[in-house]
């Protein structure tokens, strides 16, 4: 592989230099990316366990997804949406199909969606269910995160995200998450317009619910005339070893064609939906819903571009003809087994949990502790790419496309590094 011009530490201090110090990466720096793996600009190679936070489900690069882009770029790019464009009937119509929802609102970033759904859900408040304008709640979940933008901040318990950014929007409640007593409570108020919810808390360090929780929790949105909003940005698209997490135990893994076991009134997804290409995503909901936003009402410059019809519906392809999801549910029971293992006889390691491929490990230690980072650096020195969240839980979300032989080589890796470290 070709040399870069400045080394990973020059890289580093330009960065620091002259970015915002809004992050706090690992000190690794990339240069190349294919399938499962990712290489510093030194030439040294990784497994990537965090696959840009669930982005890049279908593998670094992916032939089908980078000749989709590269056949549309030299083509038509954006019109923006003053025109149409050729390529977003055909990418709205394929979204339809795929998820089963009656429409697509098409946008570009996760939090982006998040705020498309936000104001959707609104707008449904004051048309559908007759609430008084200004009035209407929408409930979030304690532990929640569904980006950056001062609405799903204001609705954030996480200090780092909101201090300092107030005041904050109106209108929020936020209840604990997997607990049905409090979401039946909280449903009691009229003025509920909306419940909007991770089906596994990713950030937060992959909280899984209980099995019933998810479609209990539709059921009583259902009965409250209050409309169920999935946050499926991370969890979507294969990743928990189902088309969507909301799928729960239903096995279908393709296009559920309805089937979900819980079907959200409003469903959102990013992230995986471009393959990590470049920023892509959509809200999916039924005319009723999607057709309260009216022209001139909401949009986006780049949401729904050429390039992004192109990119997605490639994205799409390649999850139902790789068979990822069936792929990450088989993969994921072996990761857990064998973390399960380390488990058993390490005291550092003290849980695993997750679905799919999106799992994590919790570290013996207190959430301020600095151990979960430095295990990240070991691994990292190791040929794994992993992070912490919260301090001290690691999450494991690699490609996809990871075979079980490389699952093992990591789980060795993983298990290596763990037991030998020294606080
Ligand atoms: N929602 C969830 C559940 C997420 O995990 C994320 C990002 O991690 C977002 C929304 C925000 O997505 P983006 O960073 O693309 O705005």
């Amino acid at each position: 592989m070709t040399k870069a011009t400045l080394s990973s530490q020059e890289l580093m201090n330009q960065e620091d230099k002259y970015g915002a110090h809004n992050y706090h990466p690992l000190p690794v720096v990339l240069a190349k990316g294919d399938g499962v793996h990712v290489w510093d600009v030194e030439g040294n190679k990784y497994f990537d366990f965090l696959s840009a936070y669930s982005a890049v489900n279908q593998g670094h690069c992916h032939p089908r997804i980078v000749g989709a882009l590269t056949e549309q770029a030299q083509k038509l790019t954006l019109t923006s949406r003053a025109f149409y464009n050729d390529m977003l009937g055909p990418y709205e119509k394929y979204m339809s199909e795929y998820f089963g929802y009656d429409k697509i609102l098409p946008i570009n970033s996760g939090v982006e969606a998040v705020e498309t759904a936000l104001k959707l859900c609104r707008k449904w408040a004051y048309q559908k269910k007759g609430l008084a304008e200004n009035t209407a709640k929408i409930i979030f979940a304690s532990g929640n995160f569904h980006g950056r933008t001062m609405a799903v901040i204001s609705a954030s318990v996480d200090p780092d995200a909101r201090a300092e950014y107030g005041p904050y929007l109106p209108g929020l409640e936020i209840i604990d998450y997997n607990d049905l007593d409090a979401l039946r409570d909280a449903l009691k108020d009229p003025n509920v317009a909306g419940f909007i919810v991770e089906p596994i808390q990713g950030e937060a360090g992959v909280v899984v619910p209980d099995a019933n929780y998810l479609p209990d929790a539709a059921k009583l949105c259902k009965e409250n005339n209050v409309l169920f909003i999935a946050d499926e940005v991370q969890t979507g698209i294969a990743r928990t070893g189902k088309l969507l997490a909301v799928c729960g135990d239903c096995t279908c893994s393709k296009s559920c064609e309805n089937k979900y076991e819980t079907r959200p009134d409003i469903l959102i997804l990013g992230k995986a939906l471009s393959g990590g290409v470049f920023p892509v995503s959509a809200v999916m909901a039924d005319d009723d819903i999607m057709l309260c936003i009216k022209p001139g009402e909401h949009g986006s410059t780049f949401g729904g571009n050429p390039l992004a019809c192109a990119v997605a519906i490639a994205a799409l392809d390649v999850v139902k003809d790789e068979g990822l999801a069936e792929h990450a549910e088989a993969m994921g029971k072996v990761f857990r087994a064998r973390m399960q293992e380390l488990v058993d006889t390490c005291d550092l390691a003290t849980l695993v949990r997750g679905k799919g491929l999106l799992n994590a490990v919790v570290i013996n230690d207190t959430e301020d502790s600095k151990t979960a980072w430095n295990i990240c650096m070991a691994l990292r020195d190791n040929g794994l790419l992993a992070k912490p969240t919260h301090g001290n839980i690691i999450r494991f979300a690699p490609p996809l496309v990871m075979t079980e032989d490389q699952i093992n080589e990591c789980c060795d890796i993983i298990s290596k590094t763990i037991k030998e470290y020294k606080k």
